[in-house]
């Protein structure tokens, strides 16, 4: 059981691997620990996000997604050379093809768990179908959540003073 999780203080990414008896995440790049919520891993089963105080996870296809966006442009690129070349086979071929390689690919690969709020990803375990899958009310409430935080952060911190 793995996760893959943006480091909160440095931004970088770490994918460390976790059990019921880890404690912290450290980050690869700045040392910097995370305290995992006690709890927050039950046998092989995760139950909130480690990274965050977020504990709302959803299922999501493990799919990597530059990976599909590379099939797509070379086989976009392959047909139109094809096309160029006045190769109509190989032109309806070639995009056929790639089209039938996302459609294999994303039938083969796993399904993980992730982090509405901080996009942490969640390899590995058992019974993630219990977390469901994604929607986009629990989303949007994320979303406004963290703008919010964001924006008390930008807040100046000092007082505003009233002279006169
Ligand atoms: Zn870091
Ligand atoms: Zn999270």
């Amino acid at each position: 059981m793995n996760v893959t999780y943006t480091c909160p203080h440095c931004e970088s990414q770490n994918r460390a691997d976790v059990d019921e008896t880890s404690q912290t995440l450290r980050c690869e790049a700045c040392g910097q620990s995370l305290h995992i919520p006690e709890g927050a891993i039950r046998g092989n089963r995760v139950v909130r996000c480690l990274a965050c105080p977020s504990t709302d996870l959803y299922v999501r296809k493990d799919f990597p997604q530059k990976l599909g966006v590379a099939i797509v442009v070379v086989g976009f690129i392959a047909s139109t050379i094809a096309w160029w070349g006045y190769h109509l086979y190989w032109t309806f071929g070639l995009l056929f093809a790639t089209a039938l390689i996302d459609v294999v690919l994303y039938a083969v690969v796993g399904e993980g768990l992730m982090c509405y709020r901080c996009g942490a990803m969640y390899r590995g375990f058992e019974n993630i179908e219990e977390h469901g899958a994604f929607d986009l009310e629990t989303h949007e409430r994320h979303r406004q959540q963290v703008a919010r935080l964001k924006q008390l952060e930008a807040r100046p911190a000092t007082r505003e003073t009233i002279s006169g």
